[in-house]
């Protein structure tokens, strides 16, 4: 296993991540995001668009489960109106609440992926849990450090693009 954090899958957003996409890697519990992976960060409101998501992923037989860095009350707001469990101030990338979470809810690192905006955070939690790195675009860069953090991020969005045009030769 590498502990470069390379994605294993990538998306421009969360909606062109179909069910297929996990349940074809044996995927059935994923840890997502909020802040730029769901919802911008200057949106507090989940959208009839989100909610249909989450229930095509749910029918296909997958667990969604909230895992956020943020201190604030979003994660509150999303996993009320989306009616998932959630953790907050997760400290991604750091493995320790996630490895909770997969322990209090019995999946393994295997049978998880974290879908995430952030190469150092989400993508990294990901892994150093042995879980799926499923890496999404940001929605929006409502500053510029999150523009830099996105070039800081590249060569690591470029070495999926290579490993996955070598793969396909
Ligand atoms: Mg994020």
């Amino acid at each position: 296993m590498s502990f470069f954090p390379v994605p294993d899958v990538m998306a421009r957003d969360i909606y062109a991540l179909d069910p297929r996409v996990f349940t074809d890697r044996g995927i059935r519990f994923i840890l997502l995001d909020i802040d730029n992976t769901l919802a911008p960060y200057s949106e507090n409101t989940p959208t009839p668009r989100m909610a249909r998501w989450v229930a095509q992923l749910q029918s296909a037989g997958l667990t969604l489960y909230i895992l956020s860095n943020n201190k604030g009350d979003r994660p509150e707001i999303f996993s009320a109106a989306l009616g998932l469990p959630y953790r907050k101030r997760a400290r991604k990338p750091f493995p320790r609440v996630a490895r909770e979470v997969l322990a209090e809810t019995g999946f393994s690192p295997r049978e998880t992926a974290v879908v995430g905006d952030q190469i150092y955070t989400d993508t990294l939690c990901a892994r150093l849990c042995g879980a799926t790195a499923v890496t999404v675009e940001p929605i929006a860069f409502t500053n510029i450090w999150l523009r830099l953090r996105y070039w800081a991020e590249l060569p690591f969005r470029l070495a999926h693009r290579a490993k996955n045009r070598r793969s396909r030769r």
